[in-house]
């Protein structure tokens, strides 16, 4: 039964719709029988739970990769190539990226590279990739020197995001969906208030209340992407949070960590350092992102998520992992401080002290 759908427009060029809805998975077909053939990449879990809708959907022929990240790699991309080769596409066919962040930005880069483009569609199953990563048209794999070293932009001709399909998602990632969730709604500020009076719902995802959020999430990237589809200037907002959460996660050993809960905690990090290096945060946004996280179930300091991940984080080992990062950039992070929810700084050089007393503060809470 469908009840609920959104349409969000990403006008950028040419234009496409992201679709989100609860119960909207059966409009997916409508697109790919537009293609005499179409390839549906998808990963082992997602084919376990769903595999049975990618096999109904016309003129389809379904690859499945293994799940996680290291799927993520060359090796697995010239497969995939191959394997279209082998499923008989050409230029007039189409992909489906169905599955979480891995397979979309895996896809969304064999989908860029086959014949030097084709089109596809992003299909998110889970809610980090329905918020972020199916929106925005950038595609990668991961080099040994590190994560999403090789890609390309190739936006996807329409996006199909249901939030039915949230119900099954471990706790874990579910949370890290959630972490990039609080992280645009302090970007976007009016959606900051909406967590907070549904956060029952978003508990019991509700797929419903799940619409209204994922919807305002889509239209926040959507709106940021519009502005700088190639990653030149504004579309860096995006990134509040991560040069924390890249330094937690590498600590942590990667892999460790969630990603989004990593991102999360980062955001209360950078919002703490931003205060104590005598910037204008709101004495009041700490203390709400904190209630607001805590109520979500995602770490909002140091010492809980080391708790709740059992690994090691104390303040000393992110300095190191932040000061590794400065090296392999050649040159200071630049961060981006929330100062109240949709009010931000960007490009923002941090004293070391202010780092330092931030993460001995969020260690030793
Ligand atoms: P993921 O794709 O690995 O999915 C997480 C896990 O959930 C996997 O084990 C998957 O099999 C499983 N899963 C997927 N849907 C499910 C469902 N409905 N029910 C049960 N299990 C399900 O990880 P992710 O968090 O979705 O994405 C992370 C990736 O996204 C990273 O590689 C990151 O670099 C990338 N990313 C890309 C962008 C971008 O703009 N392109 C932005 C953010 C993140």
């Amino acid at each position: 039964m469908k009840t609920t759908s959104r349409t969000v427009s990403v006008d950028v060029d040419p234009p496409y719709s992201v679709h989100v809805g609860a119960g909207l998975i059966g409009d997916v077909a409508r697109r790919v029988e537009t293609w005499p053939r179409a390839f549906v990449l998808t990963d082992a879990n997602v084919d376990r739970l769903f595999g049975d809708i990618a096999r109904s959907w016309p003129n389809s022929f379904v690859n499945v990769v293994a799940a996680g990240e290291h799927s993520k790699s060359f090796a697995t991309l010239e497969q995939v190539l191959d394997a279209m080769v082998a499923a008989e596409l050409d230029r007039s066919s189409g992909l489906v990226a169905f599955g979480g962040g891995v397979v979309g930005d895996l896809g969304g880069l064999a989908a860029g590279l086959f014949h030097r483009g084709i089109h596809y569609i992003q299909v998110p199953t889970t809610l980090l990739a329905m918020v972020d990563s199916s929106v925005g048209g950038k595609t990668a794999v991961n080099l040994a020197g590190g994560k999403n070293l090789a890609g390309i932009f190739h936006q996807p001709v329409e996006v199909f995001a249901d939030t039915r399909f949230l119900a099954s998602l471990s706790d874990d990632e579910y949370r890290s969906g959630l972490g990039e969730v609080v992280k645009t709604a302090v970007l976007d500020g009016p959606l900051f208030d909406v967590l907070v009076a549904r956060s029952d719902e978003i508990m019991r995802r509700d797929a419903h209340a799940l619409v209204d959020i994922v919807e305002v999430c889509v239209r926040t990237k959507a709106t940021i992407v519009a502005r700088d589809p190639f990653e030149k200037g504004d579309r860096k907002l995006l990134n509040l949070g991560h040069t924390f959460a890249h330094a937690i996660e590498h600590a942590a050993g990667f892999g460790r960590v969630p990603h989004g809960v990593a991102v999360a905690t980062g955001v209360v990090l950078a919002a703490e350092a931003g205060r104590a290096a005598g910037l204008a945060v709101g004495a009041s946004l700490i203390e709400s992102l904190r209630r607001l996280l805590t109520t979500l179930d995602v770490p909002a300091d140091l010492a809980t998520l080391a708790q709740r991940y059992d690994v090691e984080l104390g303040p000393d080992e992110i300095v190191l992992a932040m000061a590794r990062d400065k090296k392999s950039r050649h040159g200071a992070p630049r961060f981006i401080i929330p100062l109240a929810p949709g009010t931000v700084l960007r490009d923002v050089e941090l004293p070391e002290a202010a780092l330092s007393s931030a993460l001995t503060a969020s260690a030793w809470i």
